[in-house]
């Protein structure tokens, strides 16, 4: 499977941006940069990648799964047997290396005090965002546990549903939902899930709590799942017993936006326009100020990354990337609604990923 990743194509990418940002080589230390440039999903590792070579740096506790993982054509393994400030320096001086790219979002003030330190030879420079760049278009084979990855969350909600009744606590709600995605394949869940009833619907981020479902409680759930690597995001809301006419009402108004954006979604769209999409329609309902967060996001390894989909985003669509639509309206002391789906921008138009029902459930 390890092919299927294109490690090859996606390190040829970040060489060619060596010469923009006037770097030699690049030390890239962000976990997540390195599971996409080689496959290693351990906690402890380093990449240095010069011109020519491609080095994987870890410890032993991971030498294993080091081999297991990585492509060893691409990369060279080197397993720690000094500390790790004085591999790095062997190696920068070993090619000869002048000016070395950092990722110094991505690094303690220590490492970097380090870093300067023992490379007193080397110019160091902040590179902030090669990797990330090349991460917003994702390949074939991250598509496919995408959607896995989304198709697991879609079995969460009908399974949760069922779960759902007055007396049962938000904390069971998320805990039940989590239980079953890893039983279902997911490594872990996407984020901490989400399950805000009640008045705490108002809150876009509530975490689980001990509040118990009661009758008429509207109830968001967003919460994701992690298939080899690659996230799902989604949410739903639900209303405990009936809904009322306000809840109706309010749920309709995020449904139309939220459809109405997916609908808009193409290539060379604006992300910036996508999120006006929406917005204009909550708005037009005199509910601008309580949609108070951006549209949406991109997916991928991380359950947040770039594209933002905002309204001061520069980015347009192109194929290959994984978004978010995820309008919402909050009132505080009454409670929220906000419906999410993941959605694939290819060139015949969008491509719903997340595909639980968004009809409004009285449960
Ligand atoms: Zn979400
Ligand atoms: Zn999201």
């Amino acid at each position: 499977m390890i092919w299927e990743m294109n490690y090859e194509r996606k390190i040829g990418k970040v060489r060619e941006k060596f010469e923009e940002h006037n770097i030699e080589a690049m030390l890239i230390t962000n976990p997540t940069n390195i599971f996409y440039l080689s496959g290693f999903s351990g906690s402890a590792g380093y990449v240095l990648l010069t011109a020519e070579k491609a080095y994987l740096i870890t410890d032993f506790r991971y030498e294993e799964q080091a081999q297991k993982e990585i492509p060893l054509h691409i990369f060279e393994l080197v397993i720690l047997s000094t500390k790790i400030i004085d591999k790095i320096k062997d190696l920068v001086e070993n090619e000869n290396i002048k000016k070395l790219g950092i990722e110094t979002k991505y690094m303690t003030v220590d490492f970097y005090n380090e870093l300067n330190k023992n490379l007193s030879h080397c110019n160091l420079v902040s590179v902030k965002s090669i990797i990330e760049e090349l991460r917003i278009v994702k390949n074939e084979e991250e598509i496919i546990r995408i959607k896995k990855a989304a198709k697991i969350a879609d079995l969460a909600f009908k399974h949760i549903v069922k779960f759902i009744k007055p007396g049962v606590k938000e904390f069971e709600v998320a805990a039940e939902i989590e239980y079953f995605m890893r039983r279902k394949g997911a490594s872990k869940a996407s984020f901490d899930i989400i399950a805000a009833s009640g008045e705490r619907a108002a809150l876009p981020h509530g975490t689980a709590s001990e509040k118990e479902l009661k009758k008429g409680d509207l109830l968001v759930m967003d919460f994701g799942a992690v298939y080899k690597g690659y996230c799902s995001d989604i949410t739903r809301t639900v209303v405990v017993g009936k809904a009322s006419e306000e809840q109706c009402n309010i749920y309709d108004i995020v449904l139309e936006a939220q459809k109405r954006a997916l609908q808009a979604v193409a290539v060379n769209m604006p992300c910036s326009e996508l999120d006006s999409v929406a917005r204009n329609i909550i708005e037009s309902y005199g509910y601008g100020d309580k949609f108070g967060h951006s549209l949406g996001h991109g997916v991928g390894i991380e359950v947040h990354e770039p594209p933002a989909v905002s309204k001061n985003s520069t980015v347009n669509l192109s194929p290959g990337m994984v978004i978010t639509i995820e309008p919402g309206i909050y009132i505080e002391g009454w409670g929220g609604v906000r419906i999410e789906d993941m959605v694939l921008v290819t060139e015949q138009g969008p491509q719903v990923l997340t595909t639980s029902t968004k009809e409004l459930l009285e449960i």
